[in-house]
């Protein structure tokens, strides 16, 4: 087992991986930008190294710093987190080209997973089923309007380099895919640097269903069945649940089975997340991540099991601690993303906070990195705080997360608490009965 691990990452990541460590008997490295020395995952790792300015692309994006970080602590093993570098191949490779251990998939495994485009590929040569669409990238506006017209419209248009639910745009006819697709292809140009898109049949009133794999890189894999993230904003999700309130256990199996499956194929190593969509009885791959996902503690409430844990494990080499037959859903959990904005408009709201109390008792899991005296920089993103609540059933769940959102203080910034208060009053929100559109219109509807 390591002795040491640098986490290459901030916020409530940087404690979650810290945590695991702490458990296991393994040293932290915490790495930090000068707008973070005060941040909470810098006091609870075992040291701690400054790694550039503010900016996240001279800091927490700095590949050489972190590099050089691990040498100066002599970290043998970086575990990048959600976002910033965990997807990111040629991190991935350079580590390995150090003798220091990525935990997470191969540099090979993000590349196939990596653009929207690849990944459908080696999805569909894999057996997942995919959302019909173009078969990789459209250059031009007949070749565009051939495949809509082939799979029907509405359709979306897609940038290959995308994420983050930006570059996307809905077109419902000929005329409308004409400005969508000159638009999508700029936008993805400018957020991007890469102006490639294609074009996949938009669906209507879909689910966002997700599978959790976990795989030791020796061939042997398994699912952790599915979590429910249709609640969005933006293609941002905010509110995720498992199990889905609308998938049966035969569906479960079924593409539980073929994600396990696929990456037992390719010898897959670490935790992935297969993401679909849902509509009708199908599931429609779109993309997958190659790391630990911002809402898998739904699926370790449920399942009882410390992904981060197992992560370790099979980087260091160990064989995963369960098998398919071990993993049994006990109960629901429920994830909201408390984020320090300000409603209606979502406007990222940072600064000073000067009361925190975080909600507690029976199946409440509060994972945040803020303390009362805390300053939010502006720097990066707005997540503060996830609240996971565990029950027995779904209405023991809404429940909890009733009582647990009433307890949570952050004082001294706006956050989106009030938001989940109202949705909670929703009928449709009570009986799981949403898509990923609901959201939207409900917002809409609510604020115009
Ligand atoms: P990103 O990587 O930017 O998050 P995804 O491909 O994962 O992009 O899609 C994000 C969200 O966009 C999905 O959860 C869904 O809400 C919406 N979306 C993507 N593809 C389609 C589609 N073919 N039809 C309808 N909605 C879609």
């Amino acid at each position: 087992m390591f002795e040491k691990i640098l986490i290459a990452n901030r916020g409530e990541i940087a404690l979650r991986v810290i945590r695991a460590c702490q458990e296991m008997g393994i040293k932290s490295v915490a790495v930090h930008s000068t707008a973070d020395a005060d941040a909470m995952h810098v006091r609870m790792a075992d040291e701690s190294v400054c790694i550039g300015p503010a900016s996240s692309t001279h800091s927490y994006l700095n590949k050489a710093a972190i590099i050089s970080a691990c040498e100066i602590t002599g970290a043998e093993a970086v575990h990048p987190g959600y976002g910033f570098l965990s997807e990111n191949e040629s991190f991935a490779q350079a580590l390995e080209d150090h003798g220091i251990t990525f935990i997470g998939p191969s540099a090979e495994h993000i590349r196939i997973m990596g653009d929207k485009i690849t990944a459908k590929v080696t999805a569909k040569e894999l057996g997942i089923p995919v959302v019909p669409g173009s078969d990789g990238g459209v250059a031009d506006y007949e070749t565009a309007i051939g495949v809509a017209e082939g799979i029907g419209f509405p359709v979306i248009i897609k940038a290959t380099a995308g994420g983050g639910g930006r570059g996307m745009k809905v077109a419902r006819n000929a005329t409308e895919l004409e400005v969508a697709f000159r638009t999508a292809r700029s936008e993805a140009k400018a957020a991007f640097g890469n102006d490639e898109v294609y074009i996949e049949k938009y669906l209507q009133k879909p689910r966002h269903i997700e599978i959790q794999v976990f795989g030791d890189g020796k061939g042997k894999a398994v699912h952790l069945g599915e979590r429910d993230c249709s609640l969005q904003r933006r293609h941002q999700k905010v509110f995720e649940e498992a199990p889905g309130p609308a998938i049966t256990p035969a569906l479960r199996d079924r593409i539980g089975k073929i994600c396990a499956e696929a990456c037992a194929k390719i010898n897959y190593i670490g935790a992935g997340t297969v993401e679909f969509l849902y509509e009708d009885g199908e599931f429609y791959f779109i993309e997958m991540n190659t790391r630990l996902q911002v809402e898998h503690p739904v699926t370790e409430a449920i399942f009882g099991v410390d992904l981060v844990r197992e992560q370790i494990r099979v980087a260091a080499g160990l064989g995963m601690s369960f098998g398919q037959e071990d993993l049994e859903i006990n109960g629901h959990a429920i994830e909201v993303r408390i984020n320090a904005e300000k409603l209606p408009n979502f406007s990222p709201c940072p600064g000073k906070v000067r009361v925190f109390h975080a909600p507690g008792g029976l199946g409440v899991r509060m994972d945040s990195a803020l303390y009362a005296g805390y300053s939010i920089p502006p720097y990066y993103d707005s997540l503060i705080g996830k609240l996971i609540v565990h029950g027995r059933d779904r209405p023991e769940a809404l429940a909890r997360l009733r009582r647990a959102l009433g307890e949570l203080i952050v004082d001294g910034v706006d956050t989106t608490v009030p938001l989940f208060h109202a949705l909670l009053a929703e009928p449709d929100v009570q009986n799981g009965d949403y898509n990923i559109h609901w959201l939207e219109k409900w917002l809409d509807a609510q604020f115009g």
